[in-house]
């Protein structure tokens, strides 16, 4: 498994696995002890949470799983997020959703976060969502504080736009290490935004959220889904590939931007194929015979 190296501290496996849909899995602590440590042989060593997962319970469920092996959290990276503060059971004065960047909330939900998974450091904190109320100035506090004291390694962002990055960027005295933003054969809303070109100006590999888009893409019901599978089981029947997922995970990573997916499922055998794919190799007009079909039209 190749390796994406984000600074001269700290390198994520290409393939994430994502924890959002944890809880729908239903996988008790020993079988999501089997699921973390296969996916560790299959090399995908970094796995992706948020505070808010699962109503804030997915990173807990990880937490008892790691407990029973704690010798594995070394062999692991830790991504978490914070700032959106949803309207739930948990905290019920909380009545409208919205993000909050404030030095304490930062600190507590990480905290938190520390807690929830069983570990004294996160190796990345990410921005879940770019907001209106951003004081970047302190949010660069709140991230001093949290390096100084050992709980996160690096910080990055997930769903900003080119603007928002510099913006905050521009504050820190250890630059922003990533982006996570959605990225798929069904979703090229970064590649029409110039988010991709500034990310590989920049020299910074993003992660892409739902890089199947959320399985969305396999639906019958969606014209554009289903026009955009036709092309990809043409590029699959060309290359002799069975299974379409490799073909859009490969689709990911023939594009420039060194692109980090976080794959969504919890069955093995679906990590495997993003894995594998990482061998396929596809020609430039595959790539695009793709990117035209989620795109709707011909190219200019
Ligand atoms: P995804 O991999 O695009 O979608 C996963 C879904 O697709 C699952 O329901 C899975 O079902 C289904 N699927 C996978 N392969 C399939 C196939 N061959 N045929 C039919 N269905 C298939 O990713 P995602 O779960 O949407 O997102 C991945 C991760 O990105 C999340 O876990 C989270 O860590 C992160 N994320 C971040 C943000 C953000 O704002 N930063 C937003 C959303 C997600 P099975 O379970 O049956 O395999």
């Amino acid at each position: 498994m190749n390796r994406v190296s984000l600074n001269k501290d700290l390198s994520l496996s290409r393939v994430i696995l994502g924890l959002w849909r944890l809880k729908d899995w239903s996988l008790s602590k020993e079988q999501l002890l089997t699921l973390i440590e296969q996916s560790l042989e299959l090399g995908v060593t970094s796995f992706d949470h948020a505070d808010i997962y699962g109503n804030y319970e997915c990173e807990a469920l990880f937490g008892e799983a790691l407990a029973l092996k704690p010798v594995l959290r070394k062999e692991m990276q830790l991504i978490s997020k914070c700032g959106i503060m949803l309207v739930t059971d948990k905290n019920p004065q909380r009545t409208v959703k919205h993000y909050d960047y404030s030095k304490p909330h930062i600190i507590n939900s990480v905290n938190q976060s520390l807690k929830n998974l069983g570990t004294d450091y996160l190796d990345i904190l990410l921005l879940h969502r770019p907001s209106p109320f951003m004081n970047a100035e302190e949010i660069a506090e709140a991230f001093e504080i949290l390096k100084k004291e050992g709980k996160v390694r690096a910080f990055g962002v997930s769903n900003f736009n080119a603007m928002q990055f510099e913006l905050l960027d521009s504050y820190l005295s250890e630059k922003l290490v990533t982006n996570q933003i959605e990225i798929s054969a069904n979703c090229l809303e970064h590649f029409d935004n110039n988010n991709l070109d500034f990310l590989q100006r920049k020299k910074i590999a993003p992660m892409a959220w739902s890089p199947l888009g959320g399985g969305k893409i396999f639906s019958q019901n969606d014209d554009r889904a289903h026009t955009t599978l036709q092309a990809v089981q043409k590029v699959a029947d060309d290359l002799g590939i069975v299974e379409l997922d490799k073909i859009l995970y490969s689709w990911l990573y023939m594009h420039p931007s060194n692109i980090m997916p976080i794959a969504g499922s919890g069955k093995i055998e679906r990590l495997r194929n993003a894995v594998d794919a990482l061998d396929i190799k596809m020609s430039l007009e595959q790539w695009f015979s793709i990117f035209i079909a989620s795109r709707g039209s011909a190219l200019p």
